[in-house]
């Protein structure tokens, strides 16, 4: 049977490295199926990414791909956008990747309201590198680096992409695979910074240190655990505690992409580099 989003695979570049279980390929599948949703052209979407086990999709995807330094995807994607503001930019990134090296360039992209689309696959730690704690390892989990349960705080990273500027913020997981493909659709959409977290199971590094090591549990507790943002609206304050998160647009707001801005710029000083 042909699958319509067959064709956005690298065939000769699969089977994919990620472990068995690992909620990576479902992620990576939900972008194909939303830039198949919005009809983008496979020749006008460039897809960005930094390094880690996430950002190993960009090489299987079959678009103009950029695997960059770690930590660097937004900027390499600001670059591309900036030069030719008509192409569909789409980073993938890691937590560890987005908030802890890249977590400078993270905050002044959402800042500049730069029309991306980044999409966070939020595994709770460092993959590939060897299970160490990232930022948004939750407190009290164990990690390689954390052996007796992490001591720092977890960034949230959708409040933080809200703070710094992003014009649309959403996040959803693995099991709820069509609302998460709806979610990056939607912030495709969006002319100015889309933030979209999607929480993946890692079995391997993080699961197997947290009693989790069963990727069907950990996507068990990913149903159990997520709150649609309606209902998580009227939780009272004192319910919005333990594992409870909330999924769904979490933030939505408009204002001047950066491109635009820097073409009003441009005719400001007389057409010059148009
Ligand atoms: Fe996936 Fe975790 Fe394995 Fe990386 S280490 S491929 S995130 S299961």
């Amino acid at each position: 049977m042909e699958r319509s989003y067959e064709k956005y695979f690298r065939q000769n570049r699969l089977p994919h490295l990620w472990c068995p279980g690992c909620g990576n390929g479902i992620a990576m599948k939900a972008i194909v199926k939303a830039i198949e949703m919005k009809g983008l052209d496979q020749n006008k979407t460039v897809i960005v990414s930094g390094i880690g086990c996430s950002s190993r999709a960009s090489g299987y995807m079959d678009f103009d791909t950029v695997h960059t330094a770690h930590g660097r995807a937004i900027p390499f994607a600001t670059g591309i956008k900036m030069a030719n503001p008509e192409l569909n930019v789409i980073v993938i990134t890691g937590d560890g990747d987005c908030t802890a090296i890249g977590g400078n360039h993270f905050i002044h992209g959402c800042r500049r309201n730069v029309d991306l689309t980044v999409i966070l696959f939020d595994n709770n730690i460092y993959g590939m590198t060897g299970g160490q704690a990232s930022p948004m390892t939750p407190t009290g989990k164990k990690a390689t680096t954390a052996p007796y349960g992490a001591v720092d705080h977890a960034f949230d990273a959708c409040k933080l992409a809200e703070a710094a500027g992003a014009t649309y913020v959403a996040r959803s997981t693995a099991y709820h695979v069509q609302h998460l493909t709806d979610l990056i659709a939607k912030g495709m959409d969006n002319k100015g910074f889309s933030f979209i977290e999607a929480m993946v199971q890692c079995p391997t590094s993080f699961g197997r240190k947290n009693k989790m090591a069963d990727p069907a549990a950990m996507m068990m507790w990913m149903r159990d655990n997520a709150v649609m943002k309606a209902a998580w609206d009227k939780l009272p304050e004192e319910k919005k505690t333990g594992d409870k998160f909330p999924i769904g647009v979490l933030y939505e707001a408009s204002d001047i992409d950066y491109a635009t801005a820097y073409d009003h710029v441009i005719d400001l000083a007389g057409g010059a580099g148009k």
